[in-house]
Order: C-alpha cells, then sequence, then structure tokens
C-alpha cells in the first residue's frame, strides 16, 4: 500500500467533487480518498508522500476513439472536407502503414499517449497491424476489431478476414486488454455483415463502436441517395444505393452497448434513439474541424466523451490538446463549466462509456490516475478544471494498476 499527498484531488465523480489538501491510499485498487486530516488518522503509522505545491492528483484519462494504424501520418493528407480527405486517405493508405510499420510509430504513438497522462484507450483496429503494440504497452486497451465492406459478393470473404483478426485479438486477453468489436459506419458496412458481427458482440458480451454521421455527405447519401458520396460510390459501382437508413442503422445496435462516434449531422430523434438504448457519444473535436464538419451541438447532449480519433485527421493524440480545442469551438457555453465537462468526459463518463470500474478516485475502482502540477496554489478551486485544460502538456506522474510508470 501506497499514501500520496496534493494539493487537490479531482475525484472525478458524480458530483465532480475536489478535495483540498487531499490524500490517497491505494494498491492495486484505490483503497480510501479523502482530506489529508482524514487518511492521516486512519493510518497513523504509515508514510505519506507529499506531491508539493500545486499538485494534483486525478483519475488518468480516457480516450475512448482512437486508430494507431495511421500514426505515421503528419502532412500527407488532405483536410478542409470529408470526401477530398477520404481520397487522400485510400490514395495514401499503403504509403502511410509502410511508413508506419518502419518508424514504428504506433509504439511511439502509445509512449506519447502515456506520457500525456492518458491512461486507457478504445483503439479501433481496421488491419490488426497494431495488436502487438497495443498487447504489449502498459496502458489500457479496449481494442475494437473492425469490419468493412459494401459488395455483398465479398461479405464471406470479408467476414472470414474479420474472424481471424477478432480471434488473434481474443487471444491476446488479459485485465489490461479488451477485444471488442468496430463496425466501421452505415455507408461503407452491409447490414448483413453488421448484423454478424453484431450477434457476436452479443452473445460474447463485447463493446462495439461505430463512426455515424460526421459529414454533409453521409447525411445526404443516407437520407437521398444523393451528393459527393455518389460521385465517389460510383467509381466502385455504377448501381451504388444507400444500404440503410441513419435510424435503421441505430436500430441495428439495440441489443449492443455501442459507442457512436462523431453524429455532428445527427437529428434530435437520432441523438434520443442512442441515449434510449443505452449508448454513447463520442466527440472528435479537432478531427471534425479539419475534416470540414460542423459542430457537434453538445448543448443538446447530456453526456459524451471527448476523443482523439486517429492521426489520420489530427495532429495529436492527447487528450489535453483536444480539450483545449474543445473549449475554443464551444464558444456558446460558460468556459468555466465547458472545463469541467471536458474533465467529466474523458474520466467518468468515458469509464462509464467502455463499461471500465476507472475513470474516478473511489475506493473500490482500479488505482489508474495521474499526478499534475499548477505549480502554484489556488484559493478558488472552481478554477482549478479550466487552469489544468489551459496549461498542462503532460503528466507528472502516471499510475496505472497502482504501479508508477512514469
Ligand atoms: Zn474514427
Amino acid at each position: 500500500m501506497k499514501i500520496l499527498r496534493a494539493d487537490f484531488i479531482l475525484k472525478c465523480d458524480e458530483s465532480f467533487e475536489i478535495i483540498k489538501d487531499g490524500a490517497i491510499s491505494f494498491d492495486k485498487k484505490i483503497l480510501a480518498v479523502d482530506s489529508f486530516e482524514n487518511i492521516k488518522k486512519l493510518y497513523k503509522d504509515e508514510e505519506i508522500e507529499y506531491l508539493g505545491e500545486g499538485s494534483v492528483i486525478m483519475p488518468g484519462l480516457i480516450n475512448t476513439h482512437l486508430h494507431l494504424e495511421f500514426s505515421s501520418n503528419r502532412i500527407s493528407l488532405d483536410y478542409g472536407d470529408f470526401m477530398t480527405w477520404l481520397k487522400s486517405v485510400i490514395e495514401k493508405r499503403d504509403e502511410l502503414l509502410n511508413r508506419c510499420e518502419k518508424d514504428n510509430c504506433i509504439k511511439k504513438a502509445l509512449d506519447t499517449i502515456l506520457e500525456s497522462g492518458t491512461t486507457t484507450i478504445g483503439a479501433i483496429s481496421s488491419f490488426g497491424d497494431d495488436l502487438k503494440e497495443c498487447k504489449d504497452t502498459p496502458l489500457n486497451v479496449v481494442y475494437f476489431t473492425e469490419i468493412l465492406g459494401s459488395d455483398p459478393a465479398s461479405v464471406d470473404m470479408l467476414f472470414s478476414n474479420f474472424l481471424e483478426r477478432l480471434d488473434r485479438a481474443k487471444e491476446c486477453e488479459s485485465e489490461s486488454f479488451i477485444p471488442a468489436i468496430s463496425i466501421h459506419s452505415p455507408y461503407s458496412t452491409h447490414p448483413i455483415l453488421a448484423k454478424k458481427v453484431l450477434e457476436i458482440a452479443k452473445d460474447e458480451g463485447m463493446l462495439v463502436s461505430t463512426h455515424l454521421l460526421e459529414s454533409y455527405a453521409e447525411r445526404e447519401w443516407l437520407d437521398r441517395g444523393e451528393g459527393t458520396f455518389l460521385e465517389f460510390l460510383k467509381s466502385f459501382n455504377p448501381h451504388a444505393k444507400p444500404m440503410i437508413r441513419a435510424l435503421e442503422y441505430i436500430e441495428l445496435f439495440r441489443d449492443n452497448k455501442t459507442l457512436f462516434t462523431h453524429l455532428c449531422y445527427a437529428t434530435k430523434e437520432e441523438i434520443d434513439a442512442i441515449f434510449m438504448m443505452g449508448g454513447s457519444i463520442t466527440h472528435c473535436p479537432r478531427s471534425n474541424r479539419l475534416l470540414g464538419s460542423r459542430r457537434l451541438e453538445i448543448e443538446n447532449l447530456n453526456e459524451f466523451n471527448i476523443a482523439t480519433d486517429g492521426l489520420s485527421s489530427n495532429n495529436s493524440l492527447s487528450l489535453w490538446d483536444e480539450m483545449r480545442a474543445f473549449l475554443m469551438l464551444h464558444e456558446s457555453l460558460d468556459i468555466n463549466l465547458l472545463a469541467k465537462m471536458a474533465l467529466r468526459s474523458v474520466t467518468i463518463d468515458a469509464a462509464k462509456a467502455l463499461a471500465l470500474k476507472k475513470g474516478s478516485l473511489k475506493e473500490g475502482y482500479d488505482s489508474d490516475f495521474i499526478v499534475l502540477n499548477l505549480h502554484e496554489s489556488i484559493d478558488d478551486i472552481s478554477k482549478i478544471a479550466l487552469m489544468l485544460l489551459l496549461f498542462t502538456k503532460d503528466a507528472s506522474q502516471v499510475f496505472i494498476d497502482g504501479k508508477r510508470l512514469k
């Protein structure tokens, strides 16, 4: 057992309690979180390590949605418009994947994620190229093996390829590596395939992730079979038609615990349907901005998780960078309130979306937490969330499972 004392402890619980001059006792699990006075009474003879002026302890951050396989991208892809970007991804895909393998970019990406203070990720894996690194990293990984493919003639082949990748992921299962399933999107995945893999997810109790209504092009295509998607898909299939409507697509996930990502162009009815079935919404502010999507109207959402998406549509995998972008994007809301929402979204709410006993500093929860430093003390604790967001680049210390990794 170990005990740490900090000037502030952000529990990131339901009431977003902040303890001034607090302490935490822990081993693999959190034993107690309270004021320094109370912890001192509880453990009379134990040594307590003080982390210094302006120190903060909070849960490790949880990035529910990223793609590691494109981590070699810096300036290869085209931004500003979703279809332009998609075409550039298809054109540069092999080059990016090869470069990534050569440069060991997945391992490097995971190291920077840990350095920043993220302790759990939801990794969407399209090819299985990131499996070894995700198994070996000290981070907690929910590993979403992804299926994609709209050509009915290839459904069997795609499904067996998916099963093969899923089996390999299942062989790696451990306390810190949780296999899960991703269905790419309604425009790219045939409903037959989607239904088949959702059945597996249901039988095996696996989480599911999917992209939905990221761009205006997708909205137009799903609603009316028109727009730039039609032009694009015609080049593969002259008779291309939308395979499913958005609301019907959401209905497919009724019996699965699902994370829906983007939703920039979703209607109120679609958002309500997601929440009604216990689904969660992942918000990727920088990715949406770079691909020319409109702002997700978070004013209408009870809950969401901020995530980075991959380096194919972002300039870093840091949730601090993402939360700063989030602060700047949603100008209609009070800045201190937004900062609190941001921190909740990458701790307690993200843990809920991934069904993990993490993301809050509570007795019995996993000892995944980080130490940050504001370098000076503040009297007004209501400012802490915003100040952390403005000034944190990396965590000073990172603990996973009670072990100090940084
Ligand atoms: Zn994504």
